[in-house]
């Protein structure tokens, strides 16, 4: 059992701050929240916080694991005056040179990084049409090394192999889920991923595979995880091809209930919204990705009922993601101030709910001991009403002190329980050859 004593309590929905509080956390879970405890439980460890701050887990809810060795990448790639022909030049290029070890180290790594950045838990997103069957177990022994928690899924989609592409995407995301299945009554660490059954994007997936998709989402009693209108192609390629909205075609094939998670979908229709908003499905706002791959902004955030944060593979930093979201909002004239923007960063929480069936997102008994804290000292008052005001203009991941996960420290006064330096020394060398790989394709 862990005391946490002298904790600055910090709630994001809805917003609380208290000083001087006490958090006793037994196996994953908060076992009680309240002043003194250490009356209460006389034999249980205690870390004294000296008034850091203690909040509920950052969640990123929408990463690419995959692309974790691409920074600074140096390979030979053609100009990218578009969003497709940088799919095509650089991430299909990637994905495709993936391996076993550059695929391990790359998730290993962005699971580390993740932790550092003071995240509890990483919606993936994987794709490696090279190294398909078996491509998640390796992701999942990353997440389960470096003590995350998460979610992956393997990115169905005919762009590379047809048919033959396709079933092998959707046998690698049912073979996942079976595993999954099967250590549900296994120690803490070995439920610590979930899953969710992946897909592309609508443009890289035909009927024949939305037919699939819904088979194994029956199959397992998981949800759709998937790209959907990232750029405006994806939207005119369904009118042309379909004769419908992409997300009135994935309805049609009962593909949205309220365990799927869209990505970005930025050129969304009113009535797509309120399509997702009636099925209870989530978004994936990726600010800083859209920036990238100037795809336009999504000025409809305020339209949906659950809109989570996500990186798209830019780290995991949800501090920083944050402040993007915002800024980025301001920079488009939208209506939303920063009480918006850490609700959504909450709302990564409501997805581990849904996909865990456990409590997530409080700091209060019964819930899951996912916590983040800080070192932060504030030059102005701190109190719930501008909470989120210190989010979007103070605090950052620099600040970021230990990581609790599950109940267990997987970080501590900004250190991990071994040492990392030779991991990230063989990522280096992954990354390389990796590299030199995609030269190659
Ligand atoms: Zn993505």
């Amino acid at each position: 059992m862990l005391l946490l004593k002298n904790c600055t309590l910090i709630n994001f929905n809805p917003a609380r701050v208290v000083e001087n509080g006490d958090i006793a956390i037994d196996g994953e879970k908060i076992i009680a929240v309240g002043g003194d405890l250490s009356a209460d439980y006389p034999h249980a460890q205690c870390k004294y916080l000296h008034g850091k701050l203690v909040m509920p887990g950052l969640v990123c809810a929408h990463n690419h694991f995959y692309s974790g060795l691409s920074r600074g990448i140096m390979a030979p790639i053609a100009p990218c005056p578009d969003f497709i022909s940088t799919l095509k030049n650089l991430w299909w290029r990637l994905d495709r040179a993936l391996d076993e070890e550059s695929l391990y180290y790359s998730g290993l790594i962005c699971s580390l990084e993740a932790i550092r950045h003071g995240c509890t838990a990483v919606i993936d997103h994987h794709a490696s049409p090279n190294l398909i069957k078996g491509s998640l177990a390796i992701l999942r022994r990353g997440f389960i090394e470096a003590g995350l928690r998460g979610m992956t899924c393997f990115e169905t989609t005919d762009r590379n192999g047809g048919l033959k592409e396709l079933e092998a995407g959707i046998a690698e995301n049912i073979d996942f889920a079976r595993l999954i299945d099967a250590r549900r009554n296994d120690s803490l660490e070995e439920r610590l991923v979930e899953c969710h059954i992946g897909a592309h994007a609508p443009f890289t997936v035909p009927d024949s595979g939305l037919t699939m998709l819904a088979e194994a989402k029956q199959e397992t009693g998981r949800g759709l995880h998937i790209h959907v209108a990232e750029d405006r192609y994806d939207v005119s390629h369904s009118h042309d091809r379909y004769g419908m909205d992409p997300i009135a075609r994935l309805d049609k094939f009962g593909l949205l209930d309220e365990k799927t998670l869209i990505a970005h979908g930025l050129w969304l229709s009113a009535d797509e919204i309120a399509l997702l908003n009636q099925r209870s499905a989530c978004l994936a706002h990726n600010a800083r990705s859209n920036m990238n791959n100037h795809v336009g902004y999504n000025h409809h955030l305020a339209d949906y009922q659950l809109a989570a944060l996500g990186t798209d593979g830019i780290g995991a930093d949800m501090f920083e993601e944050l402040k993007f979201a915002y800024f980025k909002h301001r920079d488009a004239g939208g209506p939303l101030w920063p009480d918006s923007f850490l609700r959504m960063l909450h709302n990564g929480n409501i997805l581990l709910e849904r996909n865990f069936a456990q409590p997530f997102g409080q700091l209060a008994a019964g819930y899951t001991a996912d916590l983040t804290i800080c070192d932060y000292v504030s030059p102005t008052p701190l109190q719930a009403e501008n909470l989120a005001g210190h989010l979007a203009f103070g605090l950052n991941s620099a600040a970021v002190h230990s990581v609790i996960i599950a109940g267990r420290l997987v970080y501590e006064d900004r250190q991990f329980p071994s040492d990392i330096a030779p991991l990230y020394a063989r990522a280096r060398k992954a990354a390389a050859r990796l590299w030199q790989n995609m030269a190659k394709l």
